[in-house]
């Protein structure tokens, strides 16, 4: 847009979560104008809101994410924000993690690029928009997009719905960033655009997560995880206790289909009970509960390769308006804020209206939509009534790899290590194939696996007091 003589920039942003706001920050940088529409009331604090009822069920984030969003906004250090807030810092290697292949051991190492981020989502998002909104010029407009203004060459703007009535914004840039829902498909549709080659993988999974009060004795409880088999020809179960702010713990167990979780009240510990193991919900046998039980179904793998397809110049498509992923493996947030990092280093190189701008962001933001995606469906194409793609007879190899590797590392750290930078998103699955873990695969076991979680004997304790378990 030329205004008096100056080139100024307008970048408009469709959704004011954490693809839209860390897309907007991103952009906030070399773009004059940035303004986030976002349909939805932004509450002021740690506070519920309509469109984002995934909130309810346990949101970590991953130090890939946490690393994106702390380059996104340099200014507002998030990371001690949250911290001040309450958040905790969970290592994956002091966590109590009872995976396909057995109890991983815990190991004395402590670094950056294990700490889970733990809290709620609504704190999380709070401190989100409290950071971008402060240290950034960016403006959230209480607005919904309706459709894409432009042709099938170029994206010109969107139409709004703002205060009652239809407006037309113009934008160099217009980045969709709204979610799961997202209407990108028709939007484009209308200006010309088809085709857009989309992948599906769906267990069928559904969540169930309630909030309890952290049981005294119990302060320091790790974050205690006990994952679905998928190997085993049944239906995957599987439940996360996640320490959160406020002295809470967050208990999210899934279900795939065909053992689903419900949402009575009185179902939930024996659910946690019938696990592969019963340690969640020993846990929460005695712990007073806070919230209701709540569902969600929206866990199904989708994924659109807006990179592949011939899309229009000034259009960007970040977070989970791209794809969605099972959620078992807390992929989804820090996916949307590499997407934005990637939105912010092609910035650096180029203008908002270079040719090949949206293209590139695309492509670049990619790299992480598939690495989580092929994490999260390697495991879910093996649930039985799965619909979507069949595993072929490399996935069933590699998958055998796989599990034979997950057996060596649950009693070898530089094997588990490894295993853990590709399911957190920082490293590429293709490292997984380094001569060293070969042969480390080829080995097996270092030393005798662990028959029982590993338990400090402060922890054992506690879950004695639990009384015994009555399955
Ligand atoms: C049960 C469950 C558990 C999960 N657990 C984790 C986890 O542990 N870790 C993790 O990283 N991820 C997790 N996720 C994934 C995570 O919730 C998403 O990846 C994340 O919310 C994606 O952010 P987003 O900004 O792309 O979309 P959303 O957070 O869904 O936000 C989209 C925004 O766009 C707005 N909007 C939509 N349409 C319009 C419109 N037309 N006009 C204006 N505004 C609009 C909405 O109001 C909303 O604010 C989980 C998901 C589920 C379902």
């Amino acid at each position: 847009m030329t205004t008096g003589g100056t080139m100024s920039r307008r970048a408009v942003v469709i959704g004011g979560s954490v693809a839209g706001l860390l897309a907007a920050a991103a952009l906030s940088r070399s773009v004059d104008d940035v303004i986030v529409l976002e349909r939805d009331e932004l509450p002021d604090g740690p506070h519920p809101r309509k469109r984002i009822p995934q909130a309810r069920h346990a949101h970590i984030l991953l130090p890939s994410g946490r690393d994106a969003i702390q380059e996104l906004l340099p200014e507002a250090d998030v990371r001690q924000r949250l911290l001040t807030s309450g958040a905790v810092e969970q290592s994956m290697t002091g966590m109590l993690g009872f995976g396909a292949q057995g109890w991983y051991r815990r190991w004395p190492t402590v670094a950056d690029e294990l700490l889970l981020t733990c809290c709620s989502r609504d704190l999380l998002d709070s401190v989100l928009r409290d950071a971008v909104l402060g240290t950034t010029r960016v403006a959230v407009r209480r607005a919904e997009a309706l459709s894409l203004l432009g042709t099938a060459e170029r994206v010109t703007g969107v139409r709004v719905l703002a205060d009652g009535s239809e407006e037309d914004l113009s934008a160099d840039l217009v980045v969709d960033a709204s979610g799961r829902g997202t209407r990108v498909e028709p939007w484009l549709d209308r200006l010309g655009v088809a085709d857009i080659p989309t992948d599906e993988v769906d267990s069928g999974l559904v969540y169930a997560s309630r909030v309890f009060r952290v049981p005294g004795g119990a302060e320091d409880f790790p974050l205690t995880q006990v994952e679905a088999d998928p190997a085993a020809s049944r239906p995957g179960r599987s439940g996360v206790l996640v320490p959160i702010e406020d002295g809470r713990w967050l208990v999210s167990l899934a279900g795939t289909r065909g053992g689903e979780p419900t949402a009575d009240p009185e179902e939930f510990t024996d659910f946690a009970l019938g696990l592969r193991h019963p340690l969640v919900g020993q846990l929460i046998s005695g712990a007073e509960p806070l919230s209701e039980v709540f569902l969600s179904r929206s866990t199904r793998n989708r994924r659109r390769e807006f990179e592949r397809a011939a899309m229009p110049e000034g259009l960007v498509v970040l977070g989970d308006a791209v794809a969605t992923y099972n959620p078992v493996h807390g992929q989804g947030m820090s996916v949307a804020a590499l997407g934005a990092q990637a939105l912010s280093r092609q910035l650096q190189q180029a203008d908002v209206t270079a040719a090949g701008f949206a293209r590139d962001v695309q492509r670049a933001a990619a790299r992480s939509v598939s690495a989580a995606y092929t994490v999260s469906t390697s495991q879910d194409q093996w649930f039985p009534e799965v619909v979507g793609r069949a595993p072929t007879l490399a996935d069933s190899l590699l998958s055998r790899y796989r599990g034979r590797m997950a057996r060596v590392a649950t009693t070898s750290y530089s094997v588990y290590a490894a295993m853990r930078a590709v399911v957190t998103l920082q490293a590429d699955a293709s490292s997984l194939l380094r001569p060293k873990l070969l042969l480390a695969t080829l080995k097996g076991p270092v030393m005798e696996p662990l028959t029982g979680p590993p338990l400090t004997p402060g922890e054992s304790a506690f879950v004695d007091s639990m009384g015994p378990v009555l399955v």
